[in-house]
């Protein structure tokens, strides 16, 4: 018998890539899985070439109770409302979600299997039953850098991030090219007369901005031709929450006691679904370059190593060349005039990738295998 499984929160952003990734890798051959809906129960589950039925109301707790996974893309509110009162009701089986509610809790593990399949396997065995996806920025520092961590080489890390409109939710996406499309409205006639003076163009575009007309109800300021150096609420000490997940995420993820200090400002770009970072590493001795690249390179299959020239940048190192990949390259390697204990780097990954919907899935396949 294959193990069921219900999937909810697949009509969202994350659970739409997630559903996708199941089919191109040929995961739902291995489950017998059942869609599940707060609002469609009854209409008609997502083509996936097999017949899983109706989809169900996700809403009703005998009819989550007896599988053997719930897969829940649907979000913090919901997981706060229908965790605690599936596992009251008896559910057994494994909770794996692309929410934050329950990742720090003691009996949850952050799953990103390429760098913690050690925590998970060992969690699994203690009959740990809650996988909880991680914050995307953390995921993607974690893929790009943990051949540094493992090595134990790493003795802080300062983040500065440039994060992708993807990250704050679907009306997010559409209200920054909306913004692009009337900043691009507001400047065509200067546009279409190359030889009109860049100033007004200028002034054709900050008057864009400047206007009540432009729509910012979702992230509250102009994103296109800016950016928002704040993301989520704020928390203790000047950070953001954002900004705090990178210290504590990382470290529950790494298992890692003391833990490493990390930290750094998270700013939203106008990027679509890539989220960026430039890191300062400061290393505990002074490791060579060819032996950092070699230790980030062996860390995992999808880590890709840029050669540190503006031809090998441009071409891999940008969220227009990473959108809709797995892969993580990771460039402008290099030294910084600090000392040679203090290294920069860069790296660019699809957020909703695996910032959001691999580590879900590779999870599903982790039970499925077990
Ligand atoms: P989302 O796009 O807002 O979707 C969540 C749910 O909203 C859907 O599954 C759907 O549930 C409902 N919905 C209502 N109207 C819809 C419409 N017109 N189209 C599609 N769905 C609609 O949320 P998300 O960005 O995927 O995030 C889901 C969870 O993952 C959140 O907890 C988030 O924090 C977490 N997460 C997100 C990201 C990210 O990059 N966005 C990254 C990591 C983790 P029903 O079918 O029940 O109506």
């Amino acid at each position: 018998m294959k193990p069921t499984v219900a999937i909810i929160g697949w009509r969202g952003m994350v659970g739409s890539v997630l559903v996708e990734r199941m089919i191109a890798e040929r995961d739902f051959d291995h489950v017998q899985a059942t869609f599940f809906s707060t609002s469609q129960a009854g209409g008609a589950a997502p083509d996936i070439g097999i017949d899983t039925g109706p989809v169900r109301d996700a809403q009703d707790v005998k009819a989550l109770v007896d599988f053997d996974m719930i897969v829940s893309c649907q979000g913090g509110e919901y997981t706060k409302e229908m965790y605690p009162a599936l596992r009251r009701a008896g559910f057994r089986g494994y909770w794996i979600d692309a929410a934050s509610t329950l990742r720090m809790e003691d009996n949850a593990v952050i799953i990103l299997d390429p760098v913690n399949r050690r925590v998970i396997d060992d969690a699994m065995s203690r009959g740990i039953r809650d996988y909880i996806g991680g914050n995307c920025t953390v995921s993607l520092m974690l893929m790009a850098l943990h051949g540094l961590f493992s090595r134990g080489w790493v003795e802080w890390v300062s983040s500065m991030t440039y994060q992708a409109a993807s990250g704050a939710g679907a009306k997010n996406m559409r209200e920054l090219v909306t913004q692009m499309r009337a900043i691009g409205l507001a400047g065509s006639k200067q546009l279409d007369n190359p030889s009109s003076a860049v100033l007004e163009l200028d002034r054709a575009v900050q008057r864009t901005l400047s206007s009540a007309e432009l729509p910012q109800v979702e992230f509250g300021a102009p994103l296109a031709a800016s950016l928002i150096p704040w993301i989520d609420r704020g928390v203790e000490d000047g950070q953001t929450r954002e900004e705090w997940k990178g210290f504590s995420e990382t470290n529950k993820i790494l298992d890692q006691n003391p833990p490493i200090p990390i930290d750094g400002i998270c700013t939203r770009v106008g990027s679509m679904r890539c989220h960026s970072q430039g890191f300062t590493i400061k290393l505990n001795s002074d490791v060579k370059i060819d032996e950092v690249e070699q230790a980030l390179r062996e860390a995992n299959a999808w880590v890709r190593i840029v050669e540190n020239t503006k031809e090998a940048t441009l071409r891999e190192l940008t969220p227009a060349a990473v959108s809709g990949t797995l892969t993580i390259p990771v460039g402008r390697i290099h030294k910084l005039k600090m000392g040679p204990t203090y290294l920069g780097a860069f790296t660019v990954g699809d957020q909703l990738l695996w910032g959001a919907a691999e580590p879900l899935r590779r999870m599903i396949r982790i039970v499925v295998e077990r």
